[in-house]
């Protein structure tokens, strides 16, 4: 089924002027337009009411089941103004897909990957102004997909009523630092995700899980924490918000596998195609937290990021532990191999070359 969305605009609209003024410093996250999409799902009828409307609060009645058992699921997706104007977004068939993936994951009905594109078509066309220039700063305008069950009933099963939104946000560079290395903390007291979790899926809960390994990070005078393989602390699995990715002197480029625990980033897939044509060998292969700590310590990994939708490509920087500190950067370091996959990225996403992937959809 193909929603239809009504359009109800706000009487209140965000001047010119004001658009502007968040455009100069948008930070992430922050500020949002002044629309947004809601439809509806009931067991009964199915989708329904789409509608982009006034961005405004949710009426959520106290026993909604999401305050309480977590039945959430979310993606993050930009839409970036080329230099004619033009507005695209960046392979959303991919978040598409995996929002249905989350969706099975988390027992929540499936939006149909045309509905989920067209939602993001129909706010974008309501809020253009929104949607900054691209060319200086990266900035673009971040859009966030969303469903939780909305159904009032307070005992454990699917929820019969779910709301999907899409509400939308300027964005500048996600770390003030631009380009400047993160330093990880390895948390072994949390884990993120275990097997049979919901890791692989975009759902609140796993952020939620990440929090209290973030703060150990944080304490420990990291930016991030990496996670490990919950069973055995013995293998990578990837950041609270983005994949990871170690680069060898002899030219290989290797991220963890999809192991079930992983979110699968539309930013690492692409990073794996791009990889070749940048003549690197990519490796999806389990990686022992040993390997970095040895690799760091010989000067075979000479670069480590990490990527994701709101950072792009972000270096890594220092690996700290308890009792143990390990950094792969020697004399004169730069993060070569990070900036030129950053480059081709943004430039694919910005159009300033041609998209030969067919990565680019106009919204
Ligand atoms: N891992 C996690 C846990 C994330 O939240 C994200 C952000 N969606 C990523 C990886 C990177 O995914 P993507 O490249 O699709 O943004």
């Amino acid at each position: 089924t193909n929603l239809t969305f009504d359009v109800r605009a706000t009487d209140a609209p965000t001047s010119d002027a004001d658009i502007a003024a968040v455009h100069e410093n948008p930070g992430f996250g922050k500020t949002f337009t002044d629309h947004m999409v809601v439809a509806t799902w009931t067991a009964d009828g199915g989708w329904a009411d789409a509608a982009v409307q006034p961005y405004g609060p949710f009426q959520l009645d106290p026993a909604a089941a999401v305050l309480h058992y977590a039945q959430e699921i979310f993606e993050g997706m930009k839409a970036y103004r080329h230099a004619d104007g033009s507005v695209w977004t960046f392979r959303p068939e991919a978040n598409a897909a995996r929002f249905a993936r989350s969706a099975h994951r988390l027992a929540l009905p499936v939006l149909p990957e045309e509905d989920f594109i067209e939602s993001l078509r129909r706010l974008v066309a309501v809020d253009e102004k929104w949607v900054p220039a691209g060319d200086e700063g990266e900035k673009s305008l971040y859009l966030r997909p969303f469903m939780f069950a909305s159904e009032a009933f307070l005992g454990v099963r699917p929820a019969q009523r779910v709301t999907y939104s899409v509400i939308a946000s300027p964005a500048g560079a996600y770390f003030s630092g631009g380009l400047t290395p993160v330093n990880l903390w390895i948390s072994t007291a949390y884990a993120r995700a275990g097997e049979g979790g919901t890791g692989a899926a975009k759902c609140g809960g796993n952020y939620a899980s990440s929090l209290a390994g973030q703060l150990e990070g944080i304490e420990n005078g990291c930016d991030q924490a990496v996670f490990l393989d919950s069973s055995t602390h013995t293998y990578i699995e990837e950041l609270g918000g983005m994949n990871l990715f170690i680069v060898t002197a002899d030219g290989r480029i290797i991220t963890p596998e999809l192991t079930g625990s992983i979110l699968e980033g539309v930013t690492r897939s692409s990073i794996l195609e791009l990889a070749k044509e940048l003549g690197l060998q990519p490796e999806e292969r389990r990686i022992p937290i040993q390997e970095w700590k040895d690799g760091a310590e010989s000067g075979e990994i000479t670069e480590i990021f990490a990527c994701g939708t709101a950072a792009v490509v972000t270096p890594v920087g220092e690996l700290r532990w308890e009792g143990g500190r390990v950094d792969h950067r020697r004399e004169g370091h730069v993060d070569r191999v990070a900036a030129s996959i950053r480059d081709a990225l943004l430039d694919i996403q910005y159009g300033r070359v041609e998209d030969t992937h067919g990565w680019m959809t106009r919204l």
